[in-house]
């Protein structure tokens, strides 16, 4: 039987508005596969070993669970920029978005270092947050994806790096340039909740899909 094995990076600290449900219809959506699945997590001050997974879910969170992370994260950068240039898959919702970029400006204004993995850097808004019902269209996909945006953070994209999606409607990663989110080699960012799989049910098969091609 062919075995799916996937990662929640810091899921019991980055699980906010329904994120599980991404992990939850990965799963489901390997068993109507027919594959093995399972699923381990790596939280704080455990290692990463880049050849035991398929597939990476890093959710969603709050400031404060964010700088507890970043505290400690870059014990992981190395392991996880290895995955990350040998195509494996990863989707990161919102927090665990933000993490992957260069820094992100909290709030408070605080100036939390991320991995440095992704090109991109998120700085903050005063007193708001983008929240509500988006829209966004996948140029990687060709599709449509709908989701709900919930974030302090305004987040601008660097050269290396494509947007996962170009705004239809809402807000996406700084109300600019209509970007929303991030897509670079089988890595995808996004802002949308939802949960966005949940959402989306065909991206879940299509992230699945990828891991597979991946592993031939
Ligand atoms: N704390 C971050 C922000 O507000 C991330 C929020 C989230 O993951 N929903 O931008």
């Amino acid at each position: 039987m062919t075995k799916l094995r996937i990662c929640h990076l810091y899921g019991n600290l980055l699980n906010t508005y329904g994120d599980n449900g991404n992990l939850l219809l990965l799963q489901y959506t390997a068993k109507q596969k027919g594959l093995d699945v399972t699923t381990q997590m790596v939280s704080l001050d455990q290692s990463f070993d880049p050849q035991s997974y398929d597939l990476v879910f890093f959710g969603g969170g709050q400031d404060y669970e964010q700088k507890v992370i970043a505290q400690q994260i870059h014990h992981i950068h190395d392991d996880l920029q290895n995955y990350i240039e040998n195509d494996g898959v990863v989707l990161a919702i919102c927090g665990g978005y933000q993490l992957l970029g260069h820094y992100y400006v909290n709030a408070k204004g605080e100036k939390i270092p991320g991995l440095g993995i992704l090109d991109h850097y998120t700085v903050r808004q005063k007193n708001s947050r983008f929240t509500g019902d988006i829209e966004i269209y996948s140029d990687f996909f060709q599709r449509k994806l709908h989701g709900f945006e919930n974030h302090n953070g305004v987040t601008y994209l660097g050269p290396k790096v494509n947007a996962f999606g170009k705004v239809i409607k809402g807000f996406g990663n700084n109300n600019e340039d209509q970007t929303e989110g991030v897509q670079y080699k089988n890595v995808f960012c996004s802002y949308l909740h939802g949960p966005l799989l949940v959402k989306n049910p065909w991206l879940a098969e299509a992230l699945v899909d990828l891991a597979l091609k991946k592993q031939k």
